[in-house]
């Protein structure tokens, strides 16, 4: 009896060549980034202390397409293509007619997508001879993917990590230790950001905004080091291209093509990595497809920030980009998403917003981890705390097929594993999840302290 697949595997040679830059297709470009002294465009020479000249490049591009280096290629040998699954079962439990797919990029060495960017930042920096990176992290996953990557190419890493994750999630700093790299709580003692932080709140809880700034400081006062973002930017974005890529080929195997695309989103980097490719058909005449970004309500920068000028960080070091923010003072709650716990949206996703190429809704973590559970049960893998943002984004649309009877592909991002992540199904399962609303007031407080921009 012929059995209908459950998954669609591609070989190493299928592998991108190129990573896919959306901006080649937007119909108009994002608003410039601007320097905070001056409020004049930033040019690649304000950015050197920080990147390599190579991803300030890419950083502005508009080419369509930008080689990956063979080293890079190589590294994603380890485990791209990722699988492209359909949920038949999860289809089963929901009694949809909607046919649900899923891009897993669990696969990778530490659990996420963050490594088709951490790869590519360490070839680029190894290559201008840079020897030491700084960096934050959210959760633990970028500063773990940084670190792996880092080890493949020889530099040595400091990863500043958000305090309410570092107390929560201590086999993630044992992760990064393991592969060389040095991680410690923000806020820290160790930079004027960090100190200034616990000089007015000694009992911070940390956010990514004010690990970003620790990181930033750290490589601009020292000759030997950079500074690596693992979303937000405009390169980081485009390095994740390889997701969507892969199911585009994916697609064609399976002979079909998603109606709806589903991911969640902190900074914007494995939902722009999944749909912009699909963007940028629709865009040059291909077919349509309803992008949909999924966000917690805890930190609901896309449903209810300001579309603004902001900086990246709390202390105001990084340069001003427009984007939704709830404001570079928002410190959100501790909720188990580590990595969405951040002020701003990539500027890219913002735009596309703008542009209405992109949905943006939010749900409650409880909402979510119901969601993920029942994934769970019916697929065998356990997503991380962020993804389950994507699983109830799809969720949701597939029971929206079955109300209104129609049969729509959905394609989300499974865009990591949960197994660091336990203690969140456990006070889950506890019910010691709070359904957390952000703070309305500390919203508005944030949001005046916007820097004038005309
Ligand atoms: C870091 C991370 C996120 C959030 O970052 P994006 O740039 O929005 O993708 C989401 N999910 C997982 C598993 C992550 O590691």
């Amino acid at each position: 009896m012929m059995t209908e697949p459950t998954k669609y595997l591609l070989d190493e040679n299928a592998i991108p060549a190129a990573w896919y830059n959306l901006q080649a297709d937007l119909p108009s470009p994002p608003p410039p980034v601007l320097h905070p002294g001056t409020l004049q465009p930033v040019g690649p020479d304000d950015l050197a202390p920080l990147f390599p000249m190579a991803l300030i490049g890419q950083e502005v591009s508009t080419e369509r397409e930008i080689e990956i280096p063979a080293p890079v290629r190589d590294a994603y040998r380890a485990w791209r293509p990722t699988p492209l699954y359909r949920a038949r079962r999860l289809e089963q439990a929901l009694d949809t007619p909607a046919r649900i797919y899923y891009k897993y990029e669990g696969v990778s060495p530490t659990g996420s997508h963050k490594p088709n960017t951490a790869v590519a930042q360490a070839f680029y920096n190894k290559e201008a001879g840079v020897a030491r990176l700084a960096t934050e992290t959210g959760a633990g996953q970028w500063g773990s993917s940084l670190a792996y990557a880092a080890a493949l190419f020889g530099l040595e890493v400091k990863v500043y990590m958000v305090r309410v994750s570092f107390d929560q999630k201590p086999y993630r700093k044992a992760m990064m230790e393991t592969y060389g790299a040095t991680c410690i709580a923000s806020p820290s003692e160790e930079t004027n950001a960090g100190r200034a932080v616990l000089a007015e709140h000694p009992d911070s809880t940390g956010s990514l905004g004010i690990a970003i700034g620790e990181a930033v400081e750290d490589a601009a006062t020292r000759e030997d080091t950079k500074y690596s973002l693992g979303s937000v930017l405009n390169h980081v974005l485009m390095h994740q291209s390889v997701i969507g890529r892969e199911a585009l080929a994916q697609f064609e195997l399976a002979n079909d093509y998603p109606d709806i695309i589903v991911g969640c989103t902190g900074g914007g980097s494995n939902f722009s990595g999944i749909a912009f490719p699909f963007i940028g058909e629709k865009l040059r005449g291909g077919r349509d497809v309803r992008v949909v970004a999924v966000e917690p309500a805890a930190c609901p920068s896309l449903t209810r920030g300001r579309y603004a000028y902001d900086f990246g960080d709390t202390a105001n070091l990084t340069p001003l980009v427009k984007m939704h923010t709830l404001g570079s003072a928002f410190v959100p709650s501790g909720f188990h998403a580590g990595g969405l716990r951040y002020h701003g949206m990539a500027p890219l996703v913002s735009h596309c917003v703008e542009l209405d190429l992109v949905e943006p809704t939010a749900y409650t973590q409880i909402e979510c981890f119901e969601a993920g559970v029942l994934f769970s049960r019916a697929e065998s893998i356990i997503p991380a705390p962020e993804a389950n943002h994507a699983v109830k984004g799809a969720v949701v649309e597939a029971l929206r097929c079955k109300e209104e009877g129609v049969s729509r592909a959905i394609l989300f991002n499974l865009c990591g594993h949960g197994h660091f992540d336990m203690q969140a199904y456990t006070d889950y399962f506890a019910g010691n999840l709070a359904v957390e609303h952000y703070d309305e007031s500390e919203v508005a407080m944030a949001l005046a302290g916007l820097p004038a921009v005309a």
